[in-house]
C-alpha cells in the first residue's frame, strides 16, 4: 500500500529522477514508481567477464563517427581510453553501436571497424552485445524545434528524452521542467514555476 503523497512520478530514468530531484528540494513529497528492477532506465552499467559494459551513453575523449555515410556503424570509441577502471589491467574495451531494425552480422561490423581503426580486428574478443528497443526519439531537423509542452492537463505531465532532446542532457532537463511546473498546479494559488523554468538548471 503506498503512503499519501502529492506527486507520483511513473519511471526511474533520467528525467523521472531529475523530476524527482527537483519535486525533493522543493520540499513536495513524490513518490517513484519504477517498472523494472533498477533505476536509471536506458543508461545502464552490466559487468561480463571483469569489464564494465556502459549502455545509454558513451564517454569521451574519442569517438569515432562514419563521416563516410556508410550508415552501417553510428559510432565506436575506446571506452578503456576515457574510463580505465573498466577493464582489467592490461585489457582495452571498445564499445560500437549501430542503428536499426536488426543488428547487422559480426562479420560486417567488424570490416567497418577495421577501416575505422585502420587495423584487424580479427583478435578482439566480442564480448556482449544489448539489444535496445526503441532507442532514441527521432530529432530530425531543424534542432531548435525538439521542446514539446510537459503538461498534459488534469494534473498529469511528462518529461523524458521524447520532451527535450534525445539525449542524456534533454531527459535531465525534461524532468527538472517538468517538477517544476509540478507546485504550480498542486497550489495554483501561491503560483509557483513556469513550466520553462528551469530546464537549463538539470545538471546543477
Ligand atoms: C545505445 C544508446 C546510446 C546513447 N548514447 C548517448 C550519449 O552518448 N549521450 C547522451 O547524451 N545520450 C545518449 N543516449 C540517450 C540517453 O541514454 C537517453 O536519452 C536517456 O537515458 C533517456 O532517459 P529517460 O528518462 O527519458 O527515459 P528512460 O531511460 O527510457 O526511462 C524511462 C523509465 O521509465 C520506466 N517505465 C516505463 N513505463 C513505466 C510504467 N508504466 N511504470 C513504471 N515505470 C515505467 C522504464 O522502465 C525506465 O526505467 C543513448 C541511448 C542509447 C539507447
Amino acid at each position: 500500500m503506498l503512503a499519501e503523497t502529492d506527486v507520483v512520478v511513473v519511471g526511474g530514468g533520467l528525467a523521472g529522477l531529475a523530476a524527482a530531484r527537483r519535486l525533493h528540494r522543493a520540499s513536495v513529497p513524490w513518490r517513484l514508481l519504477e517498472a523494472g528492477d533498477r533505476l536509471g532506465g536506458r543508461v545502464a552499467t552490466d559487468r561480463v567477464d571483469g569489464y564494465l559494459l556502459d549502455r545509454g551513453f558513451l564517454d569521451e575523449p574519442i569517438l569515432l563517427v562514419d563521416g563516410d555515410r556508410r550508415e552501417l556503424v553510428a559510432n565506436t570509441v575506446v571506452l578503456s581510453n576515457a574510463a580505465p577502471t573498466y577493464v582489467p589491467a592490461g585489457r582495452h574495451l571498445v564499445a560500437t553501436s549501430v542503428v536499426g531494425p536488426q543488428a547487422p552480422p559480426e562479420p560486417a561490423i567488424r570490416q567497418e571497424l577495421d577501416r575505422l581503426y585502420g587495423r584487424s580486428t580479427a583478435d578482439w574478443t566480442h564480448l556482449s552485445t544489448v539489444s535496445i528497443p526503441d532507442a532514441l526519439p527521432a530529432a530530425p531537423p531543424p534542432q531548435g524545434r525538439l521542446r514539446k509542452p510537459v503538461a498534459l492537463g488534469d494534473g498529469l505531465f511528462v518529461a523524458g528524452d521524447h520532451r527535450d532532446s534525445p539525449s542524456i542532457q534533454g531527459a535531465l532537463a525534461s524532468g527538472w521542467r517538468t517538477a517544476g511546473a509540478v507546485p504550480a498546479a498542486l497550489r495554483p494559488s501561491q503560483g509557483g514555476a513556469s513550466e520553462l523554468d528551469g530546464g537549463t538548471e538539470a545538471n546543477s
